[in-house]
């Protein structure tokens, strides 16, 4: 049985990062659902865009973003509509409008080789044993069995190392749902859609490389009907759904208290949104995937004594962060707070061309 310094468990944002910045300083063996090139198997539903702390993390490591991966156009505001209110408001946003998928296709592909990585594979059994983690896996078509002294939960919001060392925490999980379509918009746009009926989160719209993408994160009860009974509402908002194209759904974590962010112990640790690192404003979750990495990167490469401590201690400011946005996301989902800060008009950018208002909006419209 092949013995590894760290066994990471999913490579998704986080468990890519982590796996590239260990590479030549520990023996490292990473799992991944994902396949390692084309669009078969395991494809992570996401809105694909990269938020600026995300950038920022990009830059401290000095990487650049192949325009592979960049997807067309690039949109400067986001659009928030309250459908109770039928305000409207725009605001400018620095994101970078990315394919998703072969975004994390590239983020494997930057995994030195020395780190022994298993595409197309599960992690089935993860167990701690004589001090050593003990991990089951089925890769190329066989079961296989590892041992590590550290082991990484960067797994995802249904996170198997989460569920194995803390059975009874349970973070607030919804149903995330998109679609996508033919786009038929006159102009690109993105949208963010606040409907108190719908969820107690929020709606989100997306223009990506020709297709229309519509989503929302749902209470699990009910959620594909809350997610059509949005749709129909939105064709008030001008909102056009030309033929669909796909539909996707998983869970989203949708952290709402302090106790939702858990880093781990006995030498395993959680990184990305299997931390609950997730913003519950925007459930921006890329950003935070990069960061916690590259804590859990300098606490294994410092020794610390007590790692675990280690890890929670430097975590603490992003751990604060995460926790100003669940404020935040009770602010913006809050109906009467809502409609005062967009009536205010701040950071507001009224556009000088001519978009029909809801009020004359009837179907011939479109
Ligand atoms: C619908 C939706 C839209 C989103 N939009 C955005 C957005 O626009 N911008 C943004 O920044 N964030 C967005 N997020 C959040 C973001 O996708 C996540 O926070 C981010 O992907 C977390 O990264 P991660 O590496 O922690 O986990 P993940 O990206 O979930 O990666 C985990 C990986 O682990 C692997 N895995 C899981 N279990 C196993 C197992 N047992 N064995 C082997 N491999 C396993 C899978 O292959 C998976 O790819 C969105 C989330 C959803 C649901």
């Amino acid at each position: 049985m092949e013995h590894f310094d760290v066994a990471i468990i999913g490579l998704g944002p986080a468990g890519s990062a982590l796996a590239r910045q260990l590479a030549g300083s520990k023996r490292v063996i990473a799992l991944d659902k994902k396949h390692q090139h084309g669009t078969d198997g395991f494809t992570k539903p996401c809105g694909g865009l990269l938020a600026p702390d995300a950038q920022r993390s990009f830059i401290r490591d000095g990487i650049t973003l192949p325009v592979e991966v960049i997807a067309n156009p690039q949109i400067f505001s986001v659009k928030t509509v309250d459908v109770e209110t039928s305000l409207t408001r725009n605001y400018q946003r620095s994101y970078i409008n990315i394919n998703r998928h072969a975004f994390d296709l590239w983020m494997k592909s930057l995994i030195p080789d020395d780190v022994v990585v298993h595409h197309d594979s599960l992690c089935q059994k993860i167990w701690r044993e004589e001090g050593k983690w003990q991990v089951v896996f089925h890769s190329d078509g066989q079961k296989q069995h590892v041992t590590a002294d550290y082991l990484v939960g960067a797994d995802g919001a249904n996170s198997l190392v989460h569920r194995h060392l803390y059975p009874d925490h349970q973070i607030r999980k919804y149903v995330a749902i998109q679609q996508w379509f033919v786009e038929q918009h006159p102009a690109p746009f993105y949208s963010c859609i606040f409907d108190n009926d719908v969820t107690n989160c929020y709606s989100w719209s997306i223009s990506k490389d020709g297709y229309f993408i519509f989503g929302g994160a749902y209470p699990m009860k009910e959620g594909q009907q809350r997610f059509e009974s949005l749709k129909e509402k939105m064709a008030a908002f001008h909102f056009r759904f030309g033929e669909k194209v796909k539909s996707e759904k998983c869970t989203v974590l949708f952290p709402s208290r302090w106790a939702d962010f858990i880093c781990g112990k006995e030498n395993a640790f959680l990184i990305g949104e299997a931390a609950g690192f997730i913003s519950a404003s925007s459930l921006e979750g890329i950003s935070y995937a990069l960061d916690s990495a590259e804590i859990l990167n300098s606490v294994l490469k410092n020794k610390a004594e007590d790692p675990n401590d280690a890890y929670w201690r430097a975590t603490r400011k992003l751990r604060i962060k995460l926790y100003g946005k669940i404020i935040k996301s009770r602010c913006l989902t809050a109906p009467g707070l809502r409609k005062l800060l967009m009536q205010s008009n701040v950071a507001h950018i009224p556009l000088n061309i001519n978009e029909p208002t809801c009020r004359d909006y009837t179907t011939e419209n479109l």
